[in-house]
């Protein structure tokens, strides 16, 4: 299990702005905040992160604008093991997610892409990165043009997909043919099965993809495979405080499992231990485990 081949990342990069208010404003209404936090994020460099700490190597296909939020992002990805010479600095901004949180815990989100809108097409050595990996994670906050590209290039020299359908949206065929696993929370696999039941929405997603894992939250991860009655994986029982990133930890980690060759049960305990430890510290990307914690948690 030591040998770990790489991963590719391609997705967006964002800079969320988190103000934290008593009550949320409502329309012409304005408000005083207690407090602003800038958190690097994005579920492409969210998912990234995760990869890294988790013990593999990784590089991020993706863009950031040529502003200071940009070096930020840049350096917070490089601070977790993160290779980022695939990264673009676009003219422009870069993408911003605008999170207003209220004292319940509730929260609305504004994302402006701002350079991740501008990754339309790959270059020849986006295309070379995505060739020498293990495994490709995909998911939609980028055009999916772009992620049709990536899936194109991951497909035709044997490389695995895994697509995180988020933020969930119709998923073109031409997408759908090129992805090995999909990886949907219960929300995005409703949404796009058209049946609530997660059981039932896997077996429905079987018909347009060969394998997929729905997350269940606390309750673990449900795999679903052709030819096979759908297994359900536990998570470990923890005291949730912050379940941000919860996904992109377990889609991060699930690389690293697969790459090394786990089988996919033992790959799903080994990412639900990851998530698990995640969800008990507050933030995203800050939260996620290194591999040393996976490992003692797993055990
Ligand atoms: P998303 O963050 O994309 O909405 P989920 O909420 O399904 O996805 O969480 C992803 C994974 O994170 C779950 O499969 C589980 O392993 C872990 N997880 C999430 N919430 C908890 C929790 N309360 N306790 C333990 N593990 C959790």
């Amino acid at each position: 299990m030591s040998t770990v081949s790489g991963i590719a990342v391609l997705g967006s990069a964002n800079m969320d702005l988190v103000a934290h208010v008593a009550k949320a404003p409502q329309r012409g209404e304005t408000v005083t905040g207690r407090e602003l936090r800038t958190v690097p994020g994005g579920k492409g460099a969210n998912q990234a992160v995760a990869a890294a700490r988790a013990g593999a190597s990784v590089t991020m296909i993706g863009a950031v604008g040529n502003d200071a939020f940009g070096l930020r992002l840049r350096s917070a990805l490089e601070a977790s093991g993160v290779v980022t010479d695939r990264l673009r600095t676009a003219e422009g901004p870069s993408g911003t997610a605008h999170v207003v949180v209220d004292d319940e815990g509730g929260n609305s989100i504004v994302v402006v892409p701002g350079a991740n809108a501008g990754l339309t097409s790959l270059t020849p050595r986006d295309e070379e990165a995505i060739r020498g990996a293990g495994l490709l994670l995909l998911q939609l906050e980028i055009p999916v043009e772009a992620v049709v590209a990536g899936a194109r290039v991951a497909r035709a020299h044997g490389v695995r997909t895994v697509l995180t359908p988020a933020p969930v949206r119709p998923l073109p065929p031409e997408l759908l043919e090129l992805v090995d696993l999909l990886l949907p929370n219960e929300h995005e696999a409703a949404a796009l099965a058209g049946v609530t039941d997660p059981r039932e929405a896997a077996l429905a997603l079987l018909d347009l993809v060969p394998e997929v894992v729905v997350t269940l939250g606390g309750a673990g991860s449900l795999w679903a495979a052709r030819g096979a009655d759908p297994v359900p994986v536990p998570a470990p029982r923890v005291r949730a405080v912050d379940t941000t990133g919860a996904g992109d930890t377990f889609a991060g980690a699930l690389a690293v499992a697969l790459t090394e060759g786990r089988p996919m049960p033992d790959a799903l305990r080994w990412a639900a231990a990851a998530a698990s430890l995640s969800v008990q510290r507050p933030g995203a990307s800050a939260a996620m485990p290194y591999r040393s914690e996976i490992e003692a948690r797993y055990a």
